[in-house]
């Protein structure tokens, strides 16, 4: 079941989200004095056609074919991070699960504990209280994340 639910904010030009999304990896590898290779391509590519929140040894184990080893997978996700294309979510069991998420409204996440699923939500009346509730106390948000962990629909219905 596809796990993405919110796409990117103008998603009527997917090629030109997909232009932005290399352009500042690109950007971010020159910074760091690195190309982008065929294996950090691929990497990519495969994150922009993913519908779920993927582990880093998912994405191993879907491109190791190609060469790709754990180490580069790693490296490749730690700066996809740091360039903020890509964030990630504790999933299941505390193993990081990662998105795209530039250019995507912001969602929270509710993990299943069950089956690991990750269902996308929106709050925009929480976020709003939350907001008021900082500015109040004089505190600036700049970022949040809500992680509620417990039951999907389809596991809750066999384990009452
Ligand atoms: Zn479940
Ligand atoms: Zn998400």
């Amino acid at each position: 079941m596809a796990e993405i639910l919110f796409r990117p904010d103008g998603d009527s030009d997917r090629s030109g989200y997909t232009r932005r999304i290399y352009a500042r990896f690109t950007q971010h590898l020159a910074k760091n004095g690195l190309r982008l290779t065929d294996q950090r391509r691929r990497i990519l590519d495969y994150f922009l056609q993913a519908d779920r929140h993927l582990a880093q040894e998912e994405i191993y184990a879907a491109l190791r074919k190609h060469g790709l080893g754990r180490a580069t997978v790693f490296r490749t996700l730690k700066m996809l991070e740091e360039c903020r294309i890509v964030n990630h979510v504790i999933g299941k069991g505390g193993t990081p699960r990662f998105e795209v998420n530039l250019e995507r409204p912001h969602h929270d996440h509710l993990i299943c504990i069950s089956c690991g699923r990750i269902q996308e939500i929106r709050w925009p009346k929480l976020e709003d209280i939350q907001e008021k509730a900082c500015r109040k106390i004089g505190f600036t948000p700049k970022w949040h994340r809500h992680e509620i962990f417990g039951r999907c629909r389809d596991c809750s219905d066999s384990q009452p």
